[in-house]
């Protein structure tokens, strides 16, 4: 899981450990509204940014050059829908929260991964599955 105190400090080191970058800039949004305010002074003044989730990618694809975004306080249960079975997320929920959240409504991932650690939005950028033939990813 990305370390928020590391974070904090500047540092990103993900789960395994063969990707790091020190000295860059954290953020950490609590609303839409902080994300676009950001983003659109970042594009004004020229800058790199990257959003991470867990940090749990092997490859460097959640390697902060500048920016570093966490939405680490941007999760839980937006919209849930009983009936068509769906439910809408907050981008940085991690796994391991969203079926005892879905469980309120008797309902539940069909598929996970070996872990539960990731975020949602980790997870869907990367194509992260479980097993089983008819089962397709997380994206999906
Ligand atoms: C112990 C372990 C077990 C694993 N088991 C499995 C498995 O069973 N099946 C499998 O398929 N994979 C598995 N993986 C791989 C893992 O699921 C993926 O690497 C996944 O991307 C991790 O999600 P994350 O939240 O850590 O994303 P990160 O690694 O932090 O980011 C992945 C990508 O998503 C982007 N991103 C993150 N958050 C956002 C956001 N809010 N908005 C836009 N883009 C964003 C990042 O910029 C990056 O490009 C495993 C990894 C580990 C370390």
């Amino acid at each position: 899981m990305l370390s928020i105190k590391k974070m904090r400090q500047g540092r990103f080191e993900n789960w395994a450990g063969n990707v790091k970058k020190e000295g860059c800039t954290p953020h950490e949004p609590q609303t839409i509204e902080e994300i676009c305010t950001f983003v659109s002074h970042v594009y004004e003044k020229g800058g790199m940014i990257r959003s991470v989730g867990a940090a749990h990618s092997f490859s460097p694809v959640a390697k902060p050059e500048q920016h570093l975004v966490s939405l680490h306080h941007m999760r839980g249960l937006l919209d849930v829908d009983a009936v068509t079975q769906q439910a809408t997320f907050w981008g940085g929920t991690y796994l391991h929260e969203v079926g005892p959240i879905l469980a309120r409504y008797n309902l539940a991932l069909e598929n996970m991964g070996d872990i539960a650690e990731q975020t949602i939005a980790g997870a869907i950028s990367t194509g992260t599955h479980g097993t089983g033939l008819k089962l397709t990813s997380l994206s999906n």
